[in-house]
C-alpha cells in the first residue's frame, strides 16, 4: 500500500516538475494566438471538415478546391478574430483556457454524436436536469476534455508570454487584425457567386465552427432569453377598428398567397418573352399589378413589413415584432384567420394566429423528406368551409422559386424549358441551365395559383372568394455578376426588388365590394408596393380605422362608397 503511494507521489512530482519546465518556454501573445488557431483547427473541427467535404461533389475539380481552402481560411480567420478580440493582456491566458476546454467538450459531442450546437440544442441543454446530463458525460467525455482540452489548457497557463509595450502590442494587433479582414474580403470577393451558391445550400455548416459558433450560439441563446423577459408588451393597432355591415349573408374568403422568390422579370404577365403563366395568361379575369416594389430583399424582412401598417419606410423587423399586424386586427374583429406554411415560417407575423406547417403532414404525392412541392398547400383547401355571415383570412406561403436548388422546386410536368440546372451545386451549371430551371419553377407557381383560383371559382355558388398574389422579393440570376437575393435594398438591383403582384375576385365578391373591375383594370400599371398589402387585406373585410389608408388600398378609388 505505502510503495503504491509513494509510486503515485513520485510520478505526480515527475510531471510537476514537468509542467513548471514550460515555465521556462516564452512566447510572444501573437505566437500564442497563432498555436492556439492551428491546435483548434487541426484537432478540434474534424466536423466541419467532415462536413464540408461533404457537402461538395467528387472527384473535387477546381471549383470544389476553392470551395473547400475558402472554408478553411474562412475558419481561420474566424478563429483569429476570437483570439485578437481576447488578446489584452488581463484576459488572454484565462480566456485561451476557456476556449480550450470548451472546444474539446464541443468537439467531443460534435465528433461523436453529430450534435449540432446550435441555438436549439443550447436551449436542449439549458433546460436538461443535472442526472440527464450526468449520462452523456461517461469516461469517454472526461478522458477526452482532459487530453484535448486539460491538458493544452494547462499548458498554455504555464508559458510565459513575452509582451512588448503598449503602443507596440497594439500596432502588431491592429496590423494582424487589417490582415486577417482583408484575406477575408479577398477570399469572399473572388468567388462570391460560388461560395453564396454553396453557402445557401450548406447553411448549417457554420455552425461546426468550433468553439466560436457554439459560444454564439449560447450568447443568442441567452441575449433571447434576456429579451423575452424584458420584453415590451405587445403594441395594439388600430383599436379602433369595425367592420362596415356588408349586404347578404354570403361568406368571404380570402386567400393570400405569398410567393417565395420570384421576380416579375420572368413573369409572362409582366411582359417576359418566355411562356412562364401559361395558365394565369389564358385568364380575362386577373388584375396583375406590373409595377410593385418589394419591401426588403429577403424573407424575413418582406414578409412582417407587409402585414404590418408600419410601411416600408418606418419599417424594421424588430418595431413590427413588438407591435400587432393586419392578421391580429383581422382576427379581433371575428375574421378567422389560417397561416398554412411551405417555406421558412411566418417569420413571427402568424405568432398570435398560429399556423400549420405543410411539411410535417409530408403528404407523399408532394413531399419527400418534409420538403413540399407548392401544390401540398392546396390539398386541404376543400376541407375549408365557411358558414353564412363567416368570413377568412388564409394565408399560402409558398416555397415558389427559392433557389438556388430551383430544379427542386417543381415536379416533371412543369419541366417547360430545358436542359435545366439540377445540380445543387449551381455553380457547377451554365447561366442559361440555372435561368431554365427558375423559369420551370415559375412555370409550376403558375400551374399551383391556377389551380387554386379554379378551386375558389367552383364553389363561388356558395361563397365570395378573393385571391391576393404577392412575391417577397426577387431575385438575381447572374445579372450584373450576382445570384439569389439579400442585397441591401439601396444597393439591390432592379431583380430583386420589381416583384410580381394580382389580384382575383369571384364575380360576386366584385359586386360585395362595389368594384367597378373596368376602372381597377386601369389603374393596374400604377406603381404601387408592398405597403398595399396591410391596407388591402384591412379594405376587403371591410375594416373602418384610423390606421387604414384607402390611397394604399389597391380596390378603393374603384369602390362605389355608396
Ligand atoms: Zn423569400
Amino acid at each position: 500500500m505505502n510503495s503504491n503511494l509513494e509510486a503515485a507521489g513520485s510520478a505526480w512530482a515527475t510531471w510537476r516538475n514537468r509542467f513548471a519546465r514550460l515555465s521556462r518556454i516564452t512566447v510572444t501573445p501573437t505566437g500564442l494566438m497563432l498555436l492556439v488557431v492551428a491546435y483548434l483547427l487541426l484537432t478540434q473541427n474534424q466536423s466541419l471538415a467532415r462536413a464540408v467535404v461533404g457537402s461538395l461533389p467528387k472527384p473535387f475539380g477546381w471549383q470544389e478546391w476553392r470551395i473547400a481552402l475558402s472554408a478553411l481560411i474562412t475558419t481561420f480567420n474566424v478563429l483569429m478574430l476570437a483570439m485578437i478580440a481576447l488578446s489584452w493582456k488581463p484576459v488572454q491566458k484565462p480566456a485561451t483556457c476557456v476556449l480550450l476546454v470548451t472546444a474539446a467538450v464541443c468537439s467531443y459531442f460534435m465528433d461523436s454524436f453529430g450534435t449540432l450546437i446550435d441555438k436549439s440544442m443550447i436551449m436542449n441543454v439549458a433546460r436538461t436536469d443535472f442526472a440527464e446530463a450526468s449520462d452523456l458525460m461517461s469516461g469517454a467525455f472526461w478522458t477526452h476534455v482532459a487530453v484535448f482540452g486539460l491538458l493544452p489548457a494547462v499548458v498554455v497557463w504555464k508559458v510565459r508570454l513575452r509582451r512588448s509595450g503598449f503602443w507596440k502590442e497594439f500596432r502588431t494587433r491592429a496590423a494582424l487584425l487589417m490582415l486577417v479582414l482583408t484575406v477575408q474580403a479577398a477570399v469572399l470577393g473572388l468567388q462570391y457567386n460560388e461560395l453564396s451558391f454553396w453557402g445557401r445550400e450548406n447553411r448549417s455548416v457554420a455552425v461546426l465552427i468550433n468553439p466560436v459558433s457554439p459560444i454564439n450560439s449560447a450568447y443568442s441563446y441567452l441575449r433571447r432569453q434576456y429579451r423575452e423577459h424584458h420584453a415590451a408588451p405587445l403594441l395594439r393597432i388600430a383599436g379602433d377598428a369595425t367592420r362596415a355591415a356588408v349586404a347578404g349573408t354570403r361568406p368571404l374568403l380570402v386567400v393570400m398567397v405569398v410567393g417565395e422568390t420570384a421576380r416579375a422579370q420572368n413573369f409572362q404577365l409582366d411582359g417576359y418573352g418566355r411562356s412562364t403563366n401559361p395558365a394565369l395568361s389564358a385568364r380575362r379575369d386577373l388584375f396583375n399589378f406590373s409595377a410593385v416594389r418589394s419591401c426588403g430583399t429577403a424573407t424575413a424582412e418582406s414578409v412582417p413589413c407587409m402585414f404590418s401598417n408600419l410601411g416600408q419606410q418606418r419599417f424594421s423587423p424588430r418595431r413590427a415584432a413588438e407591435q400587432e399586424n393586419v392578421l391580429d386586427v383581422l382576427h379581433r374583429l371575428g375574421v378567422r384567420v389560417a397561416w398554412w406554411d411551405n417555406d421558412s415560417g411566418c417569420q413571427g407575423v402568424c405568432s398570435r394566429v398560429g399556423s400549420i406547417s405543410i411539411g410535417e403532414k409530408n403528404d407523399p404525392r408532394f413531399c419527400t423528406d418534409g420538403q413540399c412541392l407548392d401544390g401540398a398547400l392546396l390539398s386541404d383547401l376543400g376541407d375549408v368551409t365557411l358558414k353564412a355571415e363567416e368570413s377568412m383570412l388564409l394565408v399560402l406561403h409558398m416555397k415558389g422559386s427559392h433557389g438556388p436548388a430551383y430544379f427542386k422546386r417543381y415536379p416533371e410536368s412543369a419541366r417547360r424549358f430545358t436542359p435545366d440546372c439540377r445540380d445543387e451545386n449551381v455553380q457547377r451549371c451554365s447561366l442559361s441551365e440555372v435561368v431554365n430551371a427558375y423559369d420551370n419553377s415559375i412555370v409550376y407557381t403558375d400551374s399551383v395559383l391556377s389551380d387554386l383560383i379554379g378551386q375558389l371559382d367552383a364553389r363561388s355558388v356558395s361563397t365570395d372568394s378573393v385571391v391576393l398574389y404577392v412575391s417577397d422579393h426577387g431575385e438575381s440570376l447572374g445579372e450584373a455578376g450576382l445570384y439569389l437575393h439579400g442585397i441591401p435594398y439601396r444597393l439591390a438591383p432592379d431583380q430583386q426588388t420589381h416583384v410580381p403582384m394580382f389580384l382575383w375576385l369571384s364575380a360576386q365578391a366584385s359586386s360585395r365590394l362595389k368594384l367597378d373591375t373596368h376602372c381597377l383594370a386601369q389603374k393596374t400599371g400604377q406603381p404601387t408596393s408592398h405597403d398595399a398589402a396591410f391596407h388591402t387585406l384591412m379594405g376587403l373585410f371591410s375594416v373602418r380605422s384610423k390606421v387604414y389608408d384607402p390611397t394604399l388600398d389597391l380596390l378603393s378609388a374603384c369602390q362605389d362608397a355608396g
